[in-house]
C-alpha cells in the first residue's frame, strides 16, 4: 500500500536525499519558519519534531494519484495516457501583440492570457518565474503586465515556484495565477487537493502548465557553457528547438549543440518524471508541433478553456488546430520521455513485493499477464 504520511524526516530521506526532488518549493512555501532552500533543494532551518507533515503531504514525489487528481480536477479521466485528460482540439497559438511575442519564448501565449486575467481584474496576482544577469531563476509574484512581460521567456533551470504562491498569500491576493512545469502543478494540485492541510489553496483559481522534458542543473550548465565558449552572463536566450540546445548571446551569436551532448547536465529528479505535457494544469502550453514564433495549447479544464476561446474571441490571441502530423510531434516527444523515465524508474525501484513473491518493477506487466 503506498504510505501517504510522514514527516519532515522522511521527506529528508524518501525524497531529497535520494535524488527525487524536483525543487518544486511545494514543502516550503506554506513553512517557512522550518524550511528554505540551498543549491537547489530544500534545507530545515530548524530541526523540526512536529508530525503536522504538511510538507510531506504536498510534495509530488512522495505520492501521487494521477486517476484521482483528473477526476478531482478535470471530473473525468484521461483516455490518452501519453497527453492526459483534454478537452477537444490541440491549438496552436500565439499573442496577436508583437510587443508581447518580442519578450516571448515561442508565441508569447502564457503571458498574453496572464495579462487579459490581470487587465480583467479576474486575478490579482500571477506567479511567475523571473531572472536577472546569472539566470537564476527566482519565483516572482506579478501583478503589472509589465511585472508579466519581464517575466516572459523559458529559464531552462529550475525554480520553486510554488514559493511564490506562499508569497502572493502572504500578501494578501486572493485571485492568484500560477505558471508552472508539470512537477509545479503536480505539487500545487497536490496542496488544493489535500485533505489534512488547509492553506486556503482555494484561492489559486487557476494553473497554467508548460510542457517539459527536463531542466539543467545550474552549476552544470554553467560549466556546460563554458565549453561552449560563452558564459550565464553572456545568454541572451535559450531554447530547445528540433533536437538542439540554443543559445543567443547578447552579442548576437547562436551557439547550437545537439540536446544529447547536454545529457550530462540534466536535474537527476527530472529522469523520473513521466509528466511531459502537464497533464494536471487548465492549459498547458509548449513549443513542439507548433511553427516557429507560435504555441501549441492544451485545454484541459473548463477554466482553462473558457479562458484560451474568450482570448480568441476578444482578440488578444490567434488561433488554428494543430494538424495530425504536429500533434504526432507532440504525442511522440511525450512517449519518449516516458518510455526513457520509466526505464531510469525501474532501475531507481525496489522489487515489489506480492504477498511472498518479490517481482522486478519491469518484470511486473509480463508477470501479471501471463505472457
Ligand atoms: C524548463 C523548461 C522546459 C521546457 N521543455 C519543453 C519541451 O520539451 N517541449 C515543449 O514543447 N515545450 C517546452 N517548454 C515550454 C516552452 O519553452 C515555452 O515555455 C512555452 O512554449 C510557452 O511559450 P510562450 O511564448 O507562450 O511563453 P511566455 O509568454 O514566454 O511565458 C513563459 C512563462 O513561463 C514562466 N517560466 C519560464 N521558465 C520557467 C521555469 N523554469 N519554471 C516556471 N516557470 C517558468 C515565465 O515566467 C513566463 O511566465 C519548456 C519550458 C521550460 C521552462
Ligand atoms: S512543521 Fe509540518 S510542514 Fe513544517 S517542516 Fe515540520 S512537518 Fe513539515
Ligand atoms: S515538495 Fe518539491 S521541493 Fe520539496 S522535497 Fe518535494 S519535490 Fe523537493
Ligand atoms: S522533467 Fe519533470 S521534474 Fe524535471 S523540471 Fe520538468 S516537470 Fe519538473
Amino acid at each position: 500500500m503506498t504510505k501517504e504520511k510522514g514527516n519532515l524526516m522522511d521527506l529528508e530521506a524518501e525524497v531529497i536525499y535520494n535524488g527525487l526532488c524536483c525543487y518544486c518549493g511545494s514543502c516550503g512555501a506554506f513553512c517557512k519558519e522550518y524550511i528554505t532552500y540551498e543549491n537547489e533543494l530544500p534545507k530545515t532551518k530548524k530541526k523540526c519534531y512536529e508530525i503536522c507533515g504538511a510538507c510531506y503531504d504536498f510534495c509530488p514525489r512522495t505520492f501521487f494519484a494521477p486517476f484521482e487528481v483528473d477526476r478531482a480536477v478535470f471530473g473525468d479521466v484521461r483516455t490518452d495516457n501519453l497527453l492526459g485528460y483534454y478537452q477537444g482540439e490541440i491549438l496552436t497559438a500565439r499573442a496577436t501583440d508583437e510587443a508581447v511575442r518580442d519578450k516571448a519564448q515561442d508565441g508569447g501565449v502564457v503571458s498574453a492570457l496572464l495579462a487579459l486575467l490581470l487587465e480583467h481584474g479576474e486575478i490579482d496576482a500571477a506567479v511567475v518565474s523571473k531572472t536577472g544577469e546569472n539566470w537564476e531563476p527566482e519565483p516572482f509574484v506579478a501583478t503589472k503586465r509589465e511585472d508579466i512581460l519581464a517575466a516572459a521567456g523559458s529559464k531552462y533551470t529550475q525554480c520553486p515556484s510554488v514559493l511564490g504562491v506562499g508569497d502572493a498569500f502572504e500578501a494578501g491576493y486572493k485571485n492568484i495565477a500560477l505558471v508552472g512545469l508539470p512537477c509545479h502543478i503536480q505539487g500545487m494540485r497536490k496542496v488544493q487537493l489535500s485533505k489534512g492541510f488547509d492553506v486556503g489553496a482555494d484561492r489559486v483559481k487557476l494553473l497554467i502548465g508548460l510542457l517539459c522534458t527536463e531542466t539543467f542543473d545550474m552549476a552544470m550548465l554553467t560549466k556546460k557553457l563554458e565549453e561552449l565558449g560563452t558564459s550565464i552572463e553572456e545568454v541572451e536566450k535559450f531554447n530547445i528547438k528540433k533536437g538542439s540546445f540554443i543559445v543567443q548571446t547578447k552579442t548576437g551569436k547562436e551557439i547550437k549543440t545537439p540536446i544529447r551532448k547536454m545529457r550530462e547536465c540534466v536535474r537527476e529528479a527530472c529522469d523520473y518524471c513521466y509528466d511531459f505535457a502537464a497533464e494536471f494544469a487548465d492549459v498547458s502550453v509548449g513549443s513542439i508541433g507548433s511553427e516557429d514564433g507560435w504555441s501549441t495549447v492544451i485545454l484541459r479544464s473548463e477554466a482553462g478553456k473558457d479562458l484560451v476561446k474568450r482570448a480568441e474571441a476578444a482578440g488578444i490571441i490567434e488561433a488554428k488546430k494543430l494538424t495530425e502530423e504536429q500533434i504526432a510531434e507532440v504525442r511522440n516527444l511525450a512517449s519518449f520521455k516516458k518510455r526513457e523515465n520509466l526505464k531510469h524508474i525501474y532501475e531507481k525501484t525496489e522489487p515489489i513485493s506480492i504477498l511472498n513473491m518479490l517481482v522486478e518493477p519491469e518484470m511486473l506487466e509480463r508477470f501479471l499477464s501471463g505472457e
